[in-house]
Formats: structure tokens, C-alpha cells, sequence
């Protein structure tokens, strides 16, 4: 089964007599499993895309089967509640609450949406979503004692601690390095290994290059779709090192 089945989506977007047709209908299935990204040069729709498949936004018309509901009919309410079991969100700027602990930020979606848990079952969970990013020995540091890096790893913590189906990311990479977006990339990867679906927005095709389909939009169409075999992330960040050790030992040399 599909995991996202969109069918003639269309998004306009009214205001007064205007009317911007954003996405202008829209087939397109993703897999359980998959790692896909989303291309496309700015206002071809991405965003609003990615808000339609995040339950964030619901198409003007067409119908968006997840996980084998319908929700493109459904309310606010249970919106919300598919949001919360089947979805985990990262976006370009990590949105951390400040002098709060990447273990407190990582537990607040379970505060929220407990499912009855109780407080130690809550930081036991929080605990090992750090631990499974790489940051279990940087629980009790604050977001800005913590690199760009690290924040998207402890934003990445907070949306996997739900437990989601999908992992939606736009832009995941826009405020990191090359260095630091290929070992999120890495990250990404052992994820998606683990069986998590991972669908990311990214302009840039170094980062897309990991993802094993890319998508691309153009002025709300589909303009492609393509399988690709995905760059090693891992290899990536080895060369990357090899290369700064290259240039110290030249550097030393002159
Ligand atoms: P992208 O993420 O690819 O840059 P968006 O999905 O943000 O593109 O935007 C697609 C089109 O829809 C653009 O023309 C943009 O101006 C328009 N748009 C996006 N959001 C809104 C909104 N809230 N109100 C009106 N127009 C919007
Ligand atoms: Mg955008």
C-alpha cells in the first residue's frame, strides 16, 4: 500500500479577487519506506506541498489518502490527531524553545500527547531518541550550548519521539555547512534503513543526492520524477575527512 496517495491535488490560494493556483493538480504515491526529496526552483509549490502531506494545509480539491485514510476530509480536530501518531516534522531553522534542555525539548510532544504516559516512560523515551540522533551525552544542554548541528539533531530527536510513520523535512539542511548537512544526511539514512519514510525538500542537488528518488515541481506541476541510486552518506563524510587531512599535509609541506 501506499503510504501517501495524492490525487489531483490542486491548492489555490484567494485573496480579495486574487487568486494564486499553487499546486495545479497533482498525482503523486509515495511507498512505505521510501526516501524521497522534493526539488524545485522558489514558489513552485514545495512548501505548500509539503504542508498538504504534513496534514498542515488541505487541497482546494483532490483527495490525499494517508496511510490508507482519507484526509482530505477530515476536521481540524482529527487532523491534528494524524498529525500527531503518523507524522514527525524538521525544518530549516531547528525551532527549539530556548533555556530548555534538549531532553525537555525532545519530551514536549509526548506532553502534549501522552497517550498516557508516565514521567519516567517520557524520559526514558526522550533519553533514547537523543541517544539514537547521537547526542545521549548532551541531554542537559541547552540549544545554544549545542552547534547547528546539534540542534537539528535534538529537532530530529523531537520528531522521531512520537514515533512517526513519515519524517517530513523542508529544507533540513538550509542553515547547516556541507560537512555538518552530509552527517544529517548520514543520520537520515540509518533512519530510513530502520524502515522510517523520509520525504525532504532541498535545493541543493549534493543533498538530494542521498535520497534514492527525486522529485521536481515546476509552477505547481510535476515535472519529473525519478529513481536514483542514492549517494553513500557515510563515504561522503570519509572523503570529506581524507580531503582536510590532504590540504593540513600540503599546508605542511610548503
Ligand atoms: P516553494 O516552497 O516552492 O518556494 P510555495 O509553496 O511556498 O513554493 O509557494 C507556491 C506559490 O503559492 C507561490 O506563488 C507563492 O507566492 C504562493 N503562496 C504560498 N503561500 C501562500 C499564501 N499563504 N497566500 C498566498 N499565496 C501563497
Ligand atoms: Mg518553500
Amino acid at each position: 500500500m501506499e503510504i501517501v496517495d495524492l490525487n489531483g491535488i490542486t491548492r489555490v490560494y484567494r485573496s480579495g479577487a486574487l487568486a494564486v493556483e499553487a499546486l495545479r493538480g497533482i498525482d503523486l504515491q509515495f511507498s512505505e519506506g521510501e526516501f524521497a526529496t522534493i526539488m524545485g526552483p522558489s514558489g513552485s509549490g514545495k512548501s505548500t506541498l509539503m504542508n498538504m502531506i504534513g496534514c498542515l494545509d488541505q487541497p482546494t480539491a483532490g483527495s490525499y489518502y494517508l496511510n490508507g485514510e482519507d484526509v482530505s476530509r477530515f476536521d481540524k480536530s482529527k487532523l491534528a490527531g494524524v498529525r500527531n501518531r503518523t507524522l514527525g516534522f524538521v525544518f530549516q531553522s531547528f525551532h527549539l524553545l530556548p533555556r530548555t534542555t534538549a531532553l525537555e525539548n525532545v519530551e514536549l510532544p509526548l506532553l502534549y500527547n501522552s497517550d498516557n504516559l508516565s514521567w519516567k516512560e517520557i524520559h526514558s523515551r526522550a533519553r533514547k531518541a537523543l541517544e539514537i540522533v547521537g547526542l545521549g551525552d548532551r541531554t542537559d544542554h541547552n540549544p545554544n550550548e549545542l552547534s547547528g548541528g546539534q540542534q537539528q539533531r535534538v529537532a530530529i530527536a523531537r520528531a522521531l519521539v512520537s514515533r512517526p510513520k513519515i519524517l517530513l523535512a523542508d529544507e533540513p539542511t538550509g542553515n547547516l555547512d556541507s560537512r555538518t548537512s552530509f552527517e544529517i544526511m548520514d543520520l537520515f539514512q540509518k533512519l530510513n534503513q530502520d524502515g522510517l519514510t523520509i520525504l525532504m525538500v532541498t535545493h541543493e542537488p549534493e543533498v538530494a543526492a542521498f535520497s534514492e528518488r527525486i522529485v521536481t515541481l515546476r509552477d505547481g506541476l510535476l515535472r519529473s520524477d525519478k529513481k536514483v541510486t542514492p549517494a553513500n552518506a557515510k563515504e561522503a563524510l570519509a572523503n570529506w575527512i581524507d580531503q582536510e587531512d590532504l590540504e593540513i599535509e600540503n599546508e605542511m609541506k610548503l
